[in-house]
C-alpha cells in the first residue's frame, strides 16, 4: 500500500491564512529553525505580480494559493544556488513545472535542497491577472493585494491602496470562474506532463479533498528526508492510502481537460482585452454601470485623501 497523509497546522491563525491545512509554512519553519532558508511564491502588492522570493524569518507571508505563473526572477534563482553552495539547507515550494527546473540542482545538492511540488490545476498568464487588476481597481495606481481563497471557499478579494474594492466568490467572479472551469489557464496546462502520480519533488502538497477535518492539506513524501520533515514539523497527521486522494483526478492523475468554451475565448481574446473576452465568454455583463463606476471612484478619491491627511 502507499501510504500519504491528510495533515493540518494545530494553529487555527495560519491555517486560516493558507489555502489547505497550512502545512507550507510549519515545514519552512522548521527549515528556518535548522538554519535553512525558505524559497516560494508571494505576492508583491507594489509591482502587483507574484514572485517566488525567499525568507529566513517571515514564512506567513508565503501563504495563500495564487492562481497565476509566478515571476522567477534570476537573481532569485542566483541566491538559492548561492546559498547551496555555501552548505545552507533550502526549502522550496512550488509548482511542478518549477520544481522539475530545480530537479539538476537537487542532484548536485542531495538532501540539501527539498522540494515540495503542489497539485496544480494550472496558472493563468501573468499579464490577464494584471488586466483584471487593472479593470477591478478602475485603473487607480499604487499598490494592490488579492486573494483568491479562504481556507476552502474561493473568493477573489482585491484592495488598493489597503481599500477593498471587489470581493465575489468564484460563480461571481469573471477570474476566478475562469480559472476554475479551466477556460483561462495557459494552453501548456493542459498538456501538464507533472499532472501524475510520477511527482517531481521530494513530497507532494494538495489540498486533501474527502478527508476529515475538512480542508486538511495532502502530503505524499517520496524521499526519506521530506518523510523526516513532515514528522518532525508539528503537523497533525492522519495515515491513508493514496487511493483515497485519487478519486479526484486533475493534478494528480491527469491535467485539467481543455473545455469547449477554450476555443470561444481565444477569439474573443484576440480583439478583446482579457477582462472583457472572459466576461464574454463566460457570460458576465460586460458594460460597467456609469453611477456604480462613479461611486467606486469617489469612494476611492476619499480614501486616499484621508491617507494622505492622517
Ligand atoms: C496554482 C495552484 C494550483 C493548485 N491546484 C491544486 C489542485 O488542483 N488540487 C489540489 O489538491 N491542490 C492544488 N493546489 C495546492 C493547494 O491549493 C495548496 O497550495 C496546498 O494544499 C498547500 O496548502 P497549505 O495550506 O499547506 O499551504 P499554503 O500556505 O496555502 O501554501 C502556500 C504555498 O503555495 C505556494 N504557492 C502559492 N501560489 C503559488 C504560485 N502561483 N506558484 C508557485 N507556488 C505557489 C507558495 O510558495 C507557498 O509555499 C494548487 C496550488 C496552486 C498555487
Ligand atoms: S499545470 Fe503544469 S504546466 Fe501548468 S502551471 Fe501547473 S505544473 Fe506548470
Amino acid at each position: 500500500m502507499i501510504k500519504c497523509y491528510a495533515a493540518w497546522n494545530p494553529s487555527d491563525e495560519d491555517r486560516k491564512g493558507s489555502a489547505s491545512g497550512g502545512v507550507a509554512t510549519l515545514l519552512a519553519r522548521s527549515v528556518i529553525s535548522r538554519g535553512g532558508v525558505y524559497f516560494g511564491a508571494r505576492w508583491d502588492s507594489s509591482q502587483r505580480r507574484a514572485v517566488i522570493a525567499w525568507t529566513e524569518k517571515d514564512p506567513e507571508k508565503f501563504r495563500g494559493s495564487l492562481y497565476v505563473l509566478a515571476d522567477f526572477p534570476r537573481e532569485t534563482w542566483q541566491a538559492l544556488e548561492a546559498f547551496l553552495k555555501a552548505g545552507r539547507k533550502v526549502l522550496f515550494v512550488g509548482i511542478p513545472c518549477q520544481v522539475a527546473a530545480l530537479n539538476a540542482l537537487r542532484r548536485q545538492f542531495p538532501g540539501q535542497l527539498i522540494c515540495a511540488d503542489l497539485l496544480c490545476h494550472g496558472t493563468c498568464a501573468p499579464e490577464d491577472l494584471s488586466a483584471e487588476l487593472a479593470f477591478l481597481t478602475s485603473g487607480a495606481e499604487g499598490a494592490v493585494e488579492v486573494s483568491f481563497r479562504e481556507g476552502p471557499l474561493f473568493r477573489m478579494a482585491v484592495w488598493s491602496n489597503g481599500m477593498r474594492v471587489s470581493c465575489k466568490k468564484a460563480a461571481q467572479s469573471a477570474y476566478l470562474r475562469g480559472y476554475l472551469e479551466g477556460v483561462t489557464l495557459r494552453e501548456a496546462c493542459y498538456h501538464c506532463p507533472f499532472a501524475s502520480l510520477d511527482r517531481t519533488g521530494d513530497i507532494t502538497l494538495g489540498d486533501f479533498i474527502g478527508a476529515e477535518p475538512r480542508n486538511a492539506s495532502f502530503a505524499w513524501p517520496h524521499t526519506p528526508e521530506a518523510e523526516t520533515l513532515l514528522y518532525q514539523c508539528g503537523a497533525v497527521l492522519q495515515e491513508h492510502p493514496l487511493e483515497d486522494r485519487l478519486s479526484y483526478r486533475p493534478g494528480i492523475l491527469e491535467p485539467t481537460s481543455r473545455p469547449k468554451e477554450r476555443d470561444a475565448f481565444l477569439r474573443a481574446r484576440a480583439r478583446l482585452p482579457f477582462p472583457s473576452a472572459v466576461r464574454r465568454t463566460l457570460g458576465f455583463r460586460i458594460g460597467t454601470d456609469p453611477l456604480r463606476q462613479a461611486w467606486k471612484w469617489l469612494h476611492h478619491q476619499a480614501h486616499i485623501l484621508k491617507n494622505a491627511l492622517s
